[in-house]
């Protein structure tokens, strides 16, 4: 359906994509993933022509879309793009917004747009919001507005980008569901994403970017299990692991909470783990002296499901959990960590100390 030649796409001396070249055929849901700035955006935006590619060919169904003569604005309608910032037009309700694009470029009738306007967003859960506004919505209902609103041109192919970065945690997952669903139906995606569990249950092929290339492509199980080169590897561990930092006795619970129930949702953990993780943490950071900071990692490894809690206890010279007399750690959150724990191991390093526990 879409195949890609060589392309490039400089900014000035700044070469973002050297040289891309890849397939992407029907019903495909491609992942892209990467670090950020290694042109993930660039490259979808040269999709569409939102850019201007430097060089190189794209074809769709066997058509140059950088050839003069090509109708880009036909072409164009086949894509539809979904942007992590949602732009919907703030003075026009959501019905209206799902309607102007099939009035005034398809010329279909209000009527026949209303009708299937309605029915796109009852597709994505929002029928009672039609005649809402934009500013009434949160972010995660204006997002599936814009998702109908995109599905409302009849596109043959969905780029997203980074649909779900600008969300709170909470509404991650309603966003997930309808491009899920649309999976299901058989719709061709190509979706740069950070969510790592999503992109590895819901594609059929992913490609990390790096480079200005497509550094190495694959399926999910290639790319998340058994990575080839060793930048994807890197990119792939880091990912996982989450990292906070915490600066003194007075951080804050809550929003440490929060992050670790977005970390869960990466890796669809259940309740139950999510509960137990967050309850192991915060005993352990009742027990240990957090005056002088901490930083805390928390690791998932999807070959063992084993979730690690790492904390560095920097500037102590003495082991905390261990320690009898006077200091012994309250036996209550030691028990609660104890029974929550496969294993604990404390480690007095030249600067300071290391606990790691693995979650039962
Ligand atoms: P990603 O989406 O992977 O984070 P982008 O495609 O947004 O990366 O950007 C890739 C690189 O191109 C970055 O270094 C960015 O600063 C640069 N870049 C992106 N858009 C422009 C632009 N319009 N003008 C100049 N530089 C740009
Ligand atoms: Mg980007």
């Amino acid at each position: 359906m879409i195949r890609v030649e060589h392309l490039q796409k400089n900014y000035g001396e700044l070469q973002v994509l050297k040289d891309v070249n890849t397939c992407i055929h029907d019903g495909e849901i491609i992942s892209i993933i990467g670090p950020s700035g290694t042109g993930k955006s660039t490259f979808l935006r040269c999709l569409n022509l939102l850019d201007k590619p430097s060089g190189g060919a794209i074809y769709i169904n066997d058509v140059n879309l950088l050839s003069p003569d090509t109708n880009v604005a036909l072409l164009r309608q086949k894509m539809g793009m979904v942007f992590q910032s949602f732009n919907l037009f703030n003075h026009l309700s959501v019905l209206e917004n799902v309607c102007i694009g099939p009035v005034k470029l398809l010329k279909k009738s209000k009527e026949e747009a209303e009708q299937r306007g309605v029915e796109l967003l009852k597709m994505v859960g929002l029928a009672e919001k039609a005649h809402a506004y934009p500013d009434q919505l949160s972010g995660g209902q204006k997002q599936r507005i814009a998702i109908a609103r995109c599905l409302s041109m009849e596109p043959e192919i969905i780029l997203f980008d980074e649909p779900t970065s600008a969300l709170d945690p909470t509404m991650v997952s309603e966003v997930l569901a309808v491009i899920r669903n649309l999976a299901k139906k058989g719709m061709t995606m190509a979706i740069v994403t950070h969510e790592m569990g999503f992109a590895r249950d819901v594609s059929s092929r992913v490609f990390y970017m790096d480079e200005g290339v497509i550094y190495e492509e694959g399926t999910p199980e290639e790319i998340f299990e058994h990575p080839k080169k060793e930048k994807t590897r890197a990119f792939i561990n880091r990912i996982r692991d989450f990292e906070y930092v915490i600066h003194g006795v007075d951080y804050d619970l809550y929003e440490l909470n929060a992050e670790l129930m977005a970390f869960c949702g990466k890796h669809f953990q259940p309740f139950k783990v999510q509960h137990n993780l967050q309850l192991l943490t915060e005993e352990l950071l009742q027990v240990v002296p957090l005056s002088k900071g901490a930083q805390l990692t928390f690791s998932y490894s999807e070959k063992t499901s084993e979730l690690m809690i790492e904390l560095f206890l920097p500037g102590l010279t003495e082991l905390v959990l261990g320690a009898e007399g006077e200091k012994e750690p309250d036996m209550i959150s030691m028990s609660i960590i104890n029974g929550l724990s496969k294993q604990v191991d404390e480690k007095l390093e030249t600067n300071g100390v290391r606990i790691r526990l693995e979650l039962k």
